[in-house]
């Protein structure tokens, strides 16, 4: 039988600790997403795209991008939309060129409820801010290159931070942003950047 990371006789491996962690802190976002969820009797996918639609760009306001950010059939996204279109919280807008492409956004209900909602996950950000600088920085970096490496190993598909953009560059220690034309301090790394372009 394989090993497994949650076997409690076998976990003394600090790398399996940590994926247990990640675990606990991932159950931590799937309750608090459903809790907030249910106060506007919503499902936790369309509370998601309610959030992403609020903070993201028209052109990746659409059902292809959706599908590819939250790691689900077109066929899902297209009925959860249909449902938020149903309530009146979002609309959609149709591309002039192609008018089989629409993008959706907000409606004033749908912001209210998409504000609201946005900070659902604020209550893990506190204790967070009790560490030290240090503390931050590594937990930072570490976080964005596990993520990395996921997301080139295919596991983890749209990701907006500095690590995977084709302005970023590292030397030795220092990273630079190409396009801000500045050195980036750890602390200043992007998790989702709005300028971020795919590196090839
Ligand atoms: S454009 Fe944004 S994501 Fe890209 S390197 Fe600069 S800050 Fe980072």
């Amino acid at each position: 039988m394989k090993t497994s990371v949650f076997d409690i006789n076998q976990n003394s491996r600090i790398e399996s600790k940590i994926v247990v962690a990640l675990e606990r802190i991932s159950e931590v976002f799937r309750v608090l997403l459903w809790q907030e969820s249910r106060i506007n009797k919503l499902s936790p996918i369309q509370t998601q795209i309610l959030i992403f639609l609020l903070f993201h760009s028209n052109e990746k306001c659409n059902i292809s991008y959706l599908a590819k950010e939250f790691n689900m059939t077109k066929a899902t996204i297209s009925d959860s939309v249909k449902l938020l279109l149903d309530k009146n919280l979002i609309i959609k807008e149709y591309n002039t060129i192609d008018s089989r492409g629409f993008s959706i956004s907000l409606t004033n209900s749908g912001k209210k409820i998409a504000q609201q909602s946005s900070s659902f996950a604020g209550i893990i950000e506190k204790p967070i801010t009790n560490f030290t600088d240090n503390q931050k920085e590594t937990l930072l970096v570490s976080l964005l290159e596990l993520i990395n490496k996921l997301n080139q190993e295919g596991i983890i598909t749209v990701q907006r931070m500095c690590l995977t953009c084709k302005f970023y560059n590292k030397n030795k220690t220092t990273h630079h942003c190409n396009l801000l034309n500045k050195p980036l301090l750890n602390n200043e790394l992007r998790v989702d950047c709005p300028e971020h372009r795919i590196a090839s």
